[in-house]
């Protein structure tokens, strides 16, 4: 009885903070992040269309050039930094959903002209879901699909083994640890995919889903991330 009071207490003291703004407290932020914060978010430079890396002119890079990853571009919305790595881990660590319907709504608004017609989350893996509860990359399609009346195809790829965090690992690791991590299931063949994550780092898991998605027939894929994280000399 303690507890579930206690619970409906948290919870109510969560819906009054669910109307201030996520980043500095202002109350009354429609869109949980008010417009002087949403302008704090830090944009991209100019940047390569295959990987978002900064490139001057926004042309395709040498390493792009050297080695074409397996996806065919990258949409990304902001360099992933202070103040949007608060935003993200309020979302992940603290299970702030609303925060998952602003990225996808602002990911639709970018996306706009840009012709897919499936979206699909990065699948997390097994173990993650059940600690988390949710995957922060379908929240986030969900969003950016409903404003595109498509349905995320949370089902089309499905990781097949629990890879170590990529977070944990440094950067040189990664491709490895996530080689063979998914199935693709989902009748791709033909057809223009959206893949959608949250942060980009390497780009190992994300080049991983797409070599996937291509190799089930996927004509075109694509990655709509929220963040880009950049090299440190860039
Ligand atoms: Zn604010
Ligand atoms: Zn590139």
């Amino acid at each position: 009885m303690l507890l579930s009071l206690a619970a409906r207490f948290r919870a109510a003291i969560a819906h009054v903070r669910t109307h201030d703004c996520l980043l500095c407290g202002a109350p009354g932020a429609p869109e949980r992040v008010c417009a002087g914060c949403a302008g704090d978010l830090p944009p991209l430079p100019a940047s390569c269309p295959v990987c978002a890396l900064p490139n001057p002119d926004a042309a395709v890079c040498g390493a792009c050039l050297r080695a074409p990853p397996a996806y065919d571009a990258t949409v990304a919305l902001w360099r992933y930094e202070f103040p949007l790595d608060r935003l993200v881990h309020a979302l992940k660590y603290q299970g702030r959903l609303p925060v998952a319907r602003l990225f996808g709504e602002a990911l639709a608004r970018r996306t706009a002209r840009r012709e897919v017609d499936a979206i699909v989350p990065m699948p997390l893996a097994r173990r993650r879901l059940a600690d988390r509860g949710f995957n922060q990359a379908l929240e986030i399609a969900r969003a950016a699909a409903a404003a595109r009346r498509l349905t995320p195809a949370a089902t089309a790829v499905e990781r097949i083994r629990d890879t170590a965090n990529q977070a944990d690992l440094p950067l040189g690791e990664r491709a490895r640890n996530v080689r063979g991590a998914f199935a693709c299931r989902g009748d791709v063949r033909g057809r223009r995919v959206a893949v959608i994550d949250d942060v980009m780092t390497t780009g190992a898991s994300l080049g991983e889903l797409a070599a996937c998605l291509k190799r089930t027939g996927a004509a075109w894929v694509e990655n709509w991330v929220v963040g880009r994280t950049l090299p440190r000399d860039v």
